[in-house]
């Protein structure tokens, strides 16, 4: 089914309507509540950690995927909730926030987090820059990224 998605670009003035394809990309209605009480559609697990590849950033129609020192991290306030990314991440490190193994949960928050609590070399929360673009690279990470292991040749640690 050819999906359309119509949405406002942050921080413009500009509607832009995007055709991302034949499938659709949305989950269904979701298998397991979320423990935080966040709205935190799609969040970026320990498998980018080390990796950062950043194909998913290329497939992002908004650009809330942003760049940390170990791992990317997307915006919850400014992502639209499309899917595009996790198709493209062949390291399977993006999930639908009901879909996250119990391992990978504290990402949920640590995503958020990112963009909410003060990251180290920084005086103030990142929030909704409106675009890891226009930001550029960020250089920190969260301090669950932080104390991850170095990822060798044949996983973490
Ligand atoms: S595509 Fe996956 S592994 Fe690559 S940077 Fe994005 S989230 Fe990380
Ligand atoms: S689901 Fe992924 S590609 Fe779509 S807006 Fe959110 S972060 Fe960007």
């Amino acid at each position: 089914m050819r999906l359309l998605v119509e949405f406002w670009r942050p921080n413009t003035a500009q509607e832009v309507t995007l055709v991302l394809g034949e499938k659709d990309f949305r989950r269904g209605p979701s298998a397991r509540p979320v423990p935080y009480g966040l709205t935190m559609p799609y969040v970026i697990g320990t498998a980018c950690v080390d990796v950062m590849h950043k194909a998913c950033v290329l497939q992002c129609p908004v650009d809330c995927i942003y760049e940390g020192a170990r791992s990317l991290y997307i915006n919850p306030d400014e992502c639209v909730d499309c899917g595009a990314c996790r198709l493209e991440c062949d390291a399977g490190a993006i999930y639908y926030e009901t879909d996250l193994p119990d391992d990978q949960l504290p990402h949920l928050a640590d995503n958020a987090a990112f963009f909410s609590e003060i990251l180290p070399g920084r005086d103030a929360p990142l929030g909704s820059p409106g675009g890891a673009g226009r930001l550029g690279r960020v250089g920190a990470d969260t301090p669950l990224v932080s104390a991850l292991p170095r990822r060798t040749t044949d996983g973490l640690g």
